[in-house]
């Protein structure tokens, strides 16, 4: 599959160096520590995540190509205690320049802990994509942290309460990097967006 492929294109600390709006691309947001880099890893079979916690990479925006029309993008995680505050804003106003202008930008998966649903970050990125009509799918992580049922449970108690509070436009799944699950309904997602 086209993920397979993908490999480390640029990162942009701001905006302005982003590569050029066209084609199609799928954005990855998530709180710190949620599986981000565990799930791009698992779903690209790559160490892509790797290369964006890489000391100078930990840009804005980490892009990964999968073909001339096609990326993949890295979005920062968010809440390191570490770090400084006006690096947080930096980021904050970037990304919101960032989701707010980008045409390219075909969905967004976001990416919680199934044992910390729903953090305040979730919750602005869940409102941010209504008001904006952008596609989410959402990667309930870590769910073999769980037993078989309880991971059933908390699916269907997220799925509940974000129809509840943000209505249609969102799909919800399991996820867990370790025992890779949910790679092929995650890729039909990723297929769907790219337009493959
Ligand atoms: P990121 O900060 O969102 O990129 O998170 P990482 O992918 O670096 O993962 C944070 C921690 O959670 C690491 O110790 C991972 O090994 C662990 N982790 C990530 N995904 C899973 C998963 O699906 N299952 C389990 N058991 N641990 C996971």
């Amino acid at each position: 599959g086209l993920c397979q492929q993908a490999a480390f294109m640029l990162s942009a600390a701001r905006v302005e160096q982003c590569p050029a709006d066209d084609g199609r691309e799928v954005a990855f947001a998530g709180r710190s520590n949620a599986g981000k880099s565990s799930a791009l890893n698992t779903l690209t079979h790559a160490s892509l995540a790797r290369t964006s916690k890489t000391p100078g990479r930990t840009q804005l925006l980490n892009f990964f190509r999968l073909d001339d029309e096609r990326r993949l993008v890295d979005l920062p995680g968010y809440g390191y205690a570490k770090v400084p505050i006006p690096l947080k804003q930096h980021w904050q106003h970037h990304l919101e320049a960032y989701l707010g202008s980008r045409r390219s930008l075909a969905g967004v998966v976001l990416l919680m802990d199934i044992r910390h649903p729903l953090t305040d970050f979730d919750r602005m990125m869940l409102d941010w994509a209504g008001a904006s009509g952008m596609p989410m799918h959402i990667l309930l992580t870590k769910a073999d942290k769980l037993a078989f049922g309880a991971a059933k449970n908390a699916l269907l108690k997220v799925r509940q309460d974000i129809q509840q509070g943000w209505g249609e436009g969102v799909s919800i799944q399991l996820f867990s990097a370790p025992k890779r699950q949910g790679i092929e309904e995650a890729h039909g997602v990723l297929a769907h967006w790219l337009g493959l």
